[in-house]
């Protein structure tokens, strides 16, 4: 079977499997395998992919109809123009947060030296591309999860940043740190809802999802400790669920945030807030 028929018929059992973009995902995870271009190999009606090639396709092809996510089977995922190590210990990271983190850089921007902390790091995606994006910064990143610190720290090293990454429950491990920024993408899902989600989503660690009977548990806490490890000036950027915002920027005002900014995201939801400590 040439590469294109193949793409072809996988195509067609990813879409009876309801896979949502099955042409994509079938051409990809062969491009993974062989190392080839996308496009060359939907064009190719000549060559015929070795057994082996075959056989390792056949069994990415089930786990992907078994919904195992695209990014994890090819072990990668793109996020602002760099390639993150990602698995089932990680979050994939997501287009909405991109923009977060061009934002936490913009607000950055005329700090000398800044200091940054990852809260909730999963992959490492914010805190490492603020690092790359600017050297001078001594970037923290801190997660609950071992399992996902060992993640950041393998993407710290393929990515040749130096950070420092550490282990800590919310804020509760960094008490004595002081911060310009604390920019975090943290749980938000309410628990409810995060036992019907996408089949996908649900193959991602549910304590990178769950946040607690109204989605807002973690931010509570965030919130409320804040204070204690920004300078004064010092900035909180979170990103935010769907109908999050009015709430928090409630908390955030009782806690003396001031000068509180919402941004939509690219479906036009508000996605991500900023608050300032006076
Ligand atoms: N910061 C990571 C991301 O944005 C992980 C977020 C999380 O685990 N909730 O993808």
């Amino acid at each position: 079977m040439t590469p294109r028929e193949l793409i072809r018929l996988t195509a067609q059992q990813f879409r009876n499997s309801g896979i949502p973009d099955p042409e994509n995902d079938a051409a990809l995870l062969l491009a993974h395998l062989t190392g080839r271009p996308v496009l060359e190999l939907r064009l190719d009606t000549d060559t015929h992919p070795d057994p082996a090639v075959l056989s390792a396709y056949q069994v990415l092809a089930e786990k992907r109809m078994n919904r195992i996510p695209l990014q994890y089977l090819l072990g990668e995922a793109p996020f602002c123009s760099r390639l993150f190590k990602v698995d089932s210990r990680v979050l994939i990271p997501r287009p909405e947060t991109e923009l977060l983190c061009e934002w936490a850089l913009d607000v950055i921007r005329d700090i000398p030296v800044p200091r940054v902390l990852d809260l909730c790091c999963g992959s490492g995606c914010i805190g490492l591309t603020v690092k790359a994006d600017r050297p001078d910064a001594c970037v923290t990143l801190s997660d609950l999860s071992e399992d996902a610190l060992n993640v950041t720290a393998v993407n710290a090293v393929r990515l040749s940043l130096d950070v420092s990454v550490c282990r800590s429950d919310l804020l509760d491990g960094l008490s004595g740190s002081s911060f310009d920024l604390i920019v975090s993408n943290p749980p938000y899902i309410p628990s409810s809802v995060c036992d019907h989600l996408q089949p996908e989503v649900m193959k991602e660690p549910r304590l990178a999802l769950d946040g607690g009977p109204d989605g807002c548990s973690l931010y509570r806490r965030i919130i409320e400790k804040a204070p204690s490890v920004l300078v004064p000036g010092g900035k909180l950027m979170l990103e935010i669920g769907f109908n999050e915002a009015e709430c928090l920027s409630a908390l955030l005002a009782q806690k003396g945030f001031r000068h509180i900014e919402i941004r939509k995201d690219y479906s036009g939801i508000e996605r991500m807030i900023l608050a300032v400590l006076p």
